[in-house]
C-alpha cells in the first residue's frame, strides 16, 4: 500500500495590483508599494495609496527587517496542507519602513517562544508555481 500525498496547500491569489510584488518574489526580492505623492510605502498593494488615495504609486526594495508587532500560535493547521506544521507562529510584522506584514514564523523550534519586539527579517517560502510566500525568520 502507497501512501497517498496529502493535499496541497492553496496558492496564493494574484491579484493585478499585487503583480509586481509576485513577479519579484521569484527572487527572492520584496517590494513595496509607495505612493509618490506623500512619500510612504502600504501594504497590502490595492493600485492607490490609503493615505491619500493617490494612484502615482513605484515599487521600491525593501530591506525586510522588523519586529514582532503581534503574534498568535496555530495549535492546528489552518488547512490540511499545513498540517504537517502544526503548531505554528503567525506574527504581524511592523517593517521598519512603517508598514506590517502578516506572515507565519520560520526558524525557531517552539512558536511559543516567538514574542512582541522581536527581531525579525523576511524570508522566503518556495512555492509551486515559481514564486515564493514572504515568511518572518528571526534576525541574526
Ligand atoms: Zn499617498
Amino acid at each position: 500500500m502507497s501512501a497517498e500525498p496529502g493535499p496541497e496547500r492553496p496558492l496564493p491569489p494574484e491579484s493585478p495590483a499585487g503583480a509586481p510584488f509576485w513577479a519579484a518574489s521569484r527572487d527572492r526580492r520584496l517590494v513595496l508599494p509607495w505612493c509618490r505623492a506623500c512619500e510612504a510605502p502600504h501594504w497590502y498593494p490595492r493600485g492607490f495609496c490609503p493615505r491619500c488615495l493617490g494612484e502615482d504609486l513605484e515599487w521600491r526594495p525593501s530591506p525586510g527587517a522588523g519586529e514582532v508587532h503581534a503574534v498568535s500560535v496555530q495549535p492546528q493547521a489552518a488547512h490540511p496542507g499545513l498540517a504537517g506544521r502544526a503548531p505554528y507562529a503567525v506574527a504581524l510584522v511592523a517593517l521598519d519602513e512603517g508598514v506590517r506584514m502578516l506572515l507565519q514564523v520560520h526558524g525557531p523550534t517552539d512558536p511559543w517562544a516567538v514574542a512582541v519586539g522581536d527581531r525579525v527579517v523576511v524570508g522566503w517560502e518556495p512555492l509551486p508555481d515559481g514564486r515564493h510566500l514572504p515568511t518572518a525568520e528571526p534576525a541574526a
